[in-house]
């Protein structure tokens, strides 16, 4: 199966007192292709975050459907979640744990086995060995955020998802997050972001999808897309 597929998903959010909600998706569909680094690009309130919290299981879509490694999230919710990570855009661990204790906890949730070990090559993949008992709030930005990829990787998911992974970051942390996304998708793992960053998803990713005002309106391996701007 495609790592995703997003087949004519509408959401409408509700609206307040009465009034018709704001309609993010209007019916969107898209597959992304095992082993790539797709890229799903728009400006502000395009609705690429509301399609990451679809797959997250955050945002209820209004109608359509969507699978995870061909596992439909409403059929089949704990395979299509157990088949995904994702790295939200907001820090989302206990600032008083350590490294080591946030990810032990991730894997108590997926009951994971052989946590400990799972803990040690995860923080050494982030290069976060050396944090590994400080308190997470003593953490740099740019830690932090290495720390939410390892989270977000702890069950071995064969897809990553990154929200604006590097929006309001500095060059340096951009360079480490980026080194750290390909190298996952070198050993094998499929690789969402959005971004609204033109220039990101041509560096990074294999294709490219974007989507303006809750509508997809270029999907195309990125040599493609760039030869026609
Ligand atoms: P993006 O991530 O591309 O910036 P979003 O998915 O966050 O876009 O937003 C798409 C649209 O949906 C925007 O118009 C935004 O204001 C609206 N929206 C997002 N979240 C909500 C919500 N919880 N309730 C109502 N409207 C929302
Ligand atoms: P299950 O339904 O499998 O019991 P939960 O929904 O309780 O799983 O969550 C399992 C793990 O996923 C928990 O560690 C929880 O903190 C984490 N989690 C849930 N939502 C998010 C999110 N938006 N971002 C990061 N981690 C999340």
């Amino acid at each position: 199966p495609p790592a995703i597929r997003i087949d004519n998903v509408v959401k409408r959010y509700a609206g307040a007192r009465g009034e018709e909600g704001k309609l993010a998706l209007k019916g969107v569909s898209f597959d992304v292709p095992q082993g790539q680094i797709f890229g799903l690009l728009g400006p502000n309130g395009a609705g690429k975050s509301t399609l990451i919290n679809i797959l997250a299981g955050l945002v209820m879509k209004t109608s359509g459907s969507a699978e995870i490694w061909g596992f439909d999230i409403d059929a089949n919710p704990r395979n299509a979640k157990r088949s995904i990570g994702i790295v939200p855009q907001e820090i989302v661990f206990d600032p008083f744990f350590t490294p080591y204790e946030v990810l032990e906890n991730q894997a108590g949730f997926y009951g994971i086995a052989k946590a400990l070990r799972r803990s040690e090559e995860l923080l050494a993949a982030v290069h976060l060995a050396d944090k590994r008992n400080a308190y997470a709030r003593a953490l740099s930005g740019g830690m932090k955020r290495r720390l939410l990829v390892a989270k977000a990787m702890v069950h071995s998911p064969p897809v990553l998802v990154l929200d604006e992974p590097t929006a309001g970051v500095d060059v340096e942390l951009r360079r480490q997050l980026w080194e750290l996304v390909t190298g996952l998708n070198k050993e094998g793992v499929t690789v969402v972001l959005t971004t609204h960053y033109l220039e990101e998803a041509e560096q990074l990713c294999d294709r490219i999808a974007i989507i303006n005002h809750g509508e997809l309106i270029a999907n195309k391996p990125t040599r493609e897309l760039v030869g026609m701007a």
